[in-house]
């Protein structure tokens, strides 16, 4: 049987969890026994969301083949194991590049180049794309019914409905039913409205997800299916939970996976095993200790910014058994003065990935009282390059090491900027090269590269390998000809590219955990795989947070 498509749209407003709801249909589809696919297609016009800040789009999610990615995916991943790929995402930018370089070659020579057909086939195009051997392909439409950007996509996947049937295709709506506090009432019009739009254009849903803040009464939930041409059974009650990993078994709890299986006709026996996530909750459910972990970075308090991040952090926290607090902390407007204001009373302390100069001083300053006060330390990227810089000049006596992504290099000692943008690099055996005036958009140093550790070092330790691969988003790299001078005052280069070339971790002697890499290891931590260098990171807090117990 070829894959059978669910299609996942949402309505009323934004930010319902459709992405937490198609992961965790793909997760309860997965546990029984049936291989899933999650695919995301954005409406927006940019080509990827590289180039967006992460306030207007949250992180961007950068996959093991190098696609820059909605952080959707990164949810897919973590809930099903299924690692994304290139293929599994696409925009309207995206598209439409596609659909004119066509045209300038001439593809559609002697024709109008329209929406429909033209739009709607290539979208259809990538829906279908490399799916081979699975058998649900879950694709969650970004965006709300109604949006203008998303009608070329709801066109397209009406279509598919048609050239499919009713055996391959069905559609999910995600919407809300408020609570109106002054009728003391839920109320179900934004509901019928939703799914009003979506009839208008032709879709049907099969299945409405409703997300509400109490229990939606059995006559409400009636009400909703006969306004909206739907069984009773397949209005699923989606409602609120205290951890994302409740999700998967409170839809179930309510059918959704059940509801699933019978629309395309196939047997719902027993229920699925639920038992790894049974195991999951209940360890973040009692957790036997707790550590604050500082995140110093520029999007303050914009958990999506950062969502794998705090997540890797949540699975270091289940592989240790302990509740991590995350003290956000602005990196500007942070200066040395108040760094012991900030950061005394926190366990460990991470400076994240970023970009440009904003909050540049700040993170330096929160790296030094790390390094002095021997505090776990985890550097991500920006993290480890700004650690290098920060010892260069406080260990080493190089006032003037920077990065030539925020301060102007001189040449003085012929070695050159000790952070500086990397114009040639490896890819496996294909040498890749960018230039200064390179285009921004998915030109940087994107995706897995392998990195050789060093025997003995703390990173070998903490992966137990020596050979690993992580996912990389940088355009600029730690000069190795200063590591003569690094690794005589105690700074290690300990993983460096197969090559020789590019460092990847930098890791310090004397101190109990502190480690910088070039990559973005959260990329690749799951609930049920916690990534070891958090897990590492974590258990090296604990300790420090039970060592200040005891002294106090
Ligand atoms: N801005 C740095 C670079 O481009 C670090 C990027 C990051 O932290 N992802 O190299």
């Amino acid at each position: 049987m070829p894959a059978r498509f669910i299609f996942i749209t949402g309505g009323v407003v934004s930010s319902l969890g459709k992405g937490l709801a198609s992961a965790s249909l793909g997760a309860l589809l997965q546990a029984r026994g049936y291989k899933v696919r999650l695919r995301k297609l954005d409406p927006y016009l940019n080509v990827d969301p590289g180039t967006m800040n992460p306030t207007q789009h949250g992180e961007v999610f950068v996959t093991d083949d190098g696609a820059e990615t909605d952080l959707d995916l990164g949810h897919y991943g973590r809930f099903t194991g299924v690692s994304a790929r290139r293929s599994d995402s696409v925009s309207s930018g995206q598209i439409y590049s596609t659909l004119l370089t066509k045209e300038r070659r001439g593809d559609y020579l002697g024709g109008t180049v329209q929406v429909i057909p033209h739009v709607t086939d290539l979208i259809k195009e990538f829906v279908l794309k490399d799916t081979d051997g699975e058998d649900f392909v879950l694709c969650e439409i970004g965006g709300t019914v109604g949006d203008i950007e998303g009608q070329p996509f709801l066109e397209a996947i009406r279509q598919l409905g048609w050239e499919l049937g009713k055996q391959r295709v069905m559609y999910v709506h995600l919407t809300l039913v408020p609570y109106i506090a002054a009728a003391k009432e839920l109320k179900t019009k934004p509901t019928q409205h939703s799914v009003k739009e979506l009839r208008m254009i032709g879709i049907q849903p099969d299945i409405l997800l409703c997300r509400a803040d109490r229990e939606i009464p059995l006559s409400e939930r009636r009400k909703i299916a006969l306004f909206c041409n739907i069984r009773e059974e397949a209005v699923i009650q989606a409602l609120d939970v205290a951890s994302i990993y409740e999700v998967p078994k409170r839809y179930s709890e309510q059918g959704f996976d059940a509801q699933v299986l019978k629309m395309f006709g196939l047997e719902a026996k027993g229920k699925p095993d639920l038992k790894k996530w049974d195991e999951i909750l209940e360890r973040v459910q009692n957790p036997q200790g707790e550590v604050t972990v500082a995140l110093v970075g520029k999007y303050m308090g914009m958990g999506d910014a950062y969502k794998s991040l705090t997540e890797a952090l949540d699975h270091a926290g289940i592989a240790n058994r302990a509740k991590v607090h995350v003290k956000w902390v602005d990196a500007e407007g942070f200066e040395k003065e108040n760094v012991q204001k900030a950061l005394a009373d926190v366990d460990a302390i991470l400076v994240s990935g970023g970009f440009g100069e904003r909050g540049v001083s700040g993170k330096i300053a929160a790296i030094q009282y790390a390094r002095e006060n021997k505090k776990p330390y985890l550097g991500i990227c920006f993290g480890m390059q700004l650690a290098c810089i920060e010892f260069a000049r406080n260990a080493l006596g190089m006032k003037e090491a920077g990065s030539t992504e925020f301060t102007p290099y001189e040449e003085k000692n012929g070695k050159g900027p000790l952070v500086g943008l990397m114009t040639e690099w490896l890819r496996g055996n294909v040498l890749e090269t960018r230039k200064e005036g390179s285009d921004l958009g998915g030109t940087m140093r994107l995706g897995a590269y392998e990195c050789d550790i060093a025997k003995g070092s703390l990173a070998e330790k903490i992966y137990g390998a020596t050979k690993i691969s992580e996912r990389h988003r940088h355009r600029y790299e730690v000069n190795l000809g200063y590591r003569d001078a690094f690794e005589g005052k105690g700074m290690v280069f300990s993983g460096l590219s197969p090559a020789g070339n590019l460092p990847e971790i930098v890791e310090m002697k004397d101190h109990p955990w502190f480690v910088g890499v070039q990559f973005h290891p959260e990329l690749k931590s799951r609930p049920f795989a916690p990534h070891p260098l958090f897990a590492s990171f974590v258990k090296a807090a604990l300790t420090k947070s039970a060592s200040k117990k005891k002294a106090a």
